[in-house]
């Protein structure tokens, strides 16, 4: 059945109020008795400080009319009385109200009252009236004594309802202790119960909830750190078990996406792999025929010069301007192949050697073009010094190809590019390039702007190059303004490491010395 966790929590939430309501009331219920108790135990005390109070009252009555009869009636004497008479009515009320709960108190104050209402009306008034009219008559029912027994008698009574109202409050002492032990065990157990119930339901919800969630956000860091086929228990019937389930969908969703992907990796991989391999054999194999081509045009055209008409000149040299640009062709995508494929060295380059090997090698075309080259000092590289020194001269060579009349001015620079990189710029006069058109000339055999003499795959096999040292490349240029191409290569000693000091940069000088630093120099 399923049972969801709201329901759950509602259920342990209606389990601790069953729990607790009865221990609660409980309490309360003691703790109003004991309260009781002790306010019927005040009564009692206070019913036995208004019973002395009567009963001093009544000594005060009997010492009155002594002292009246014995100074033979004057009046200053009476006074006890008078003020004893006028006040123990209200006494004795308030007597009968203290002890109204109990039958025998009750019982035991209305004879009290009774006897002293009796003591005043049927011996002290007609004492007094006697004492004023017959003093020695007066004086000698005193000595008799019957005055002295009515209070003696009345005394007693007093004595009894004390001796029972000292038992009524210790019956209700004792009885408000042991309502205050109740409550105080009641307390005591109800804590005790509490904690236990508290204890067992978090230990249940810690189980049935706090468990699963975490093995869910388990399950989340072992598909976060790669483990894809991890999965979570998602057989409960609750929302525990819907999180599970979704939780499950969506590792198996990635799963397969991933195997997907793995599966369309390898493929492309197997592709490009035959592609390349592809492009190497056909390149290869075109080869061949085309210097067939070549040999027997030239062939033709040695032979047949002076023989054939003017035409038949042009075709021959038609023929062989094609099959050269052919050549070209083939011999770049071979070289675009093996650059994509062949190993990439990582060793320490001599940068100021690379950049002299360049103008070396590029010496005539500089002096042709009457042009300026000059660089600033460039730290030492990481990677494959043929293949970065190929970058490089690609890119000067560029420069010096794309010019617009003007005597071409070339610049290298180099600066820190962070994370271990450092940025080779190329810096031209040149006719520039359409900006929509500068992430083209990256591509293979992409050919912008007039300038069409190229294969226009120089700049594709240098992106290459670069990425294969975990670089790029890329240009910032603007029509007639000029180009400037960067690339960023790993540095030797880090990102910032100062710029090598210029070595003599006397073109020839430069040379000999990068060949002998790259083991290049015979003898
Ligand atoms: P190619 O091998 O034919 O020289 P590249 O791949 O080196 O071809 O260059 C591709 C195209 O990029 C060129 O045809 C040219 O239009 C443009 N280009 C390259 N370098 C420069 C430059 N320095 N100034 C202006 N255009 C350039």
């Amino acid at each position: 059945m399923r049972q969801r966790i709201t329901t759950r929590v509602l259920v342990v939430s209606g389990v601790l109020v069953v729990m607790f309501a009865p221990i609660f009331s409980l309490l309360v219920y003691a703790s109003v008795e004991q309260r009781h108790s002790e306010r019927q135990a005040f009564r009692s005390q206070e019913a036995i400080a208004v019973g002395n109070r009567l009963e001093k009252l009544v000594i005060d009555l009997e010492t009155g009319v002594r002292g009246f009869v014995a100074s033979g009636g004057r009046d200053t004497f009476l006074a006890p009385w008078t003020a004893a008479r006028r006040e123990y009515p209200g006494q004795a009320a308030l007597l009968g109200r203290l002890v109204a709960d109990d039958t025998g108190g009750r019982r035991l104050a209305a004879s009290i009252k009774a006897a002293i209402d009796d003591y005043v009306s049927l011996y002290s008034l007609p004492m007094i009236s006697l004492a004023r009219d017959r003093p020695d008559v007066a004086r000698s029912v005193i000595v008799n004594g019957t005055g002295r027994d009515r209070v003696a008698s009345i005394r007693a009574l007093f004595g009894d309802l004390f001796a029972r109202e000292r038992a009524v409050l210790q019956r209700r002492a004792d009885r408000a202790e042991a309502r205050s032990r109740t409550a105080v065990a009641l307390g005591i157990g109800g804590l005790a119960a509490a904690v236990l119930a508290i204890a067992v339901l978090g230990l249940y919800l810690g189980r049935s909830v706090v468990r699963p969630i975490k093995r869910v956000a388990s399950g989340a860091e072992r598909v976060a750190s790669g483990d894809l086929t991890a999965r979570v228990p998602d057989d409960r019937q609750d929302e525990l078990g819907d999180l599970g389930r979704a939780f499950n969908a969506m590792a198996a969703s990635l799963e397969q996406s991933r195997e997907e992907i793995d599966r369309r990796t390898r493929e492309l991989e197997r592709s490009n792999r035959e592609l390349a391999q592809y492009a190497v054999v056909t390149s290869h194999d075109l080869k061949e025929p085309l210097q067939t081509i070549a040999v027997f045009a030239q062939l033709l055209e040695r032979r047949s010069r002076g023989r054939l008409d003017a035409t038949a000149d042009q075709y021959l040299d038609a023929i062989q301007a094609g099959t050269e640009h052919m050549r070209t062709l083939v011999r770049d995508l071979l070289e675009y192949s093996r650059v994509g494929q062949g190993e990439m060295l990582r060793e320490r380059v001599d940068a100021e050697a690379m950049v002299g090997q360049v103008m070396s090698n590029l010496d005539a075309a500089i002096a042709e073009r009457d042009a300026e080259v000059t660089h600033d000092p460039i730290p030492d590289l990481e990677g494959d010094a043929n293949r970065l020194c190929q970058v490089l001269q690609n890119l000067v060579s560029n420069a010096l190809k794309f010019t617009d009349g003007r005597s071409p001015r070339v610049h290298v620079s180099s600066q820190p590019h962070g994370g271990g990189l450092v940025r080779v710029s190329v810096r031209d006069n040149g006719v520039g390039i359409d900006p929509e058109q500068a992430q083209r000339i990256f591509e293979p055999f992409a050919r912008v702007g007039e300038r069409r003499d190229g294969t226009g795959i120089g700049l594709a096999i240098c992106q290459k190059i670069v990425e294969r040292h975990g670089g790029s490349i890329w240009v910032e240029s603007e029509p007639g303004a000029g180009s400037t191409f960067s690339f960023t290569v790993p540095a030797a000693d880090g990102p910032d490491r100062p710029s090598a000091p210029a070595p003599d940069l006397a073109p020839a000088a430069v040379a000999r010395d990068f060949l002998r630093r790259n083991g290049l120099a015979g003898g």
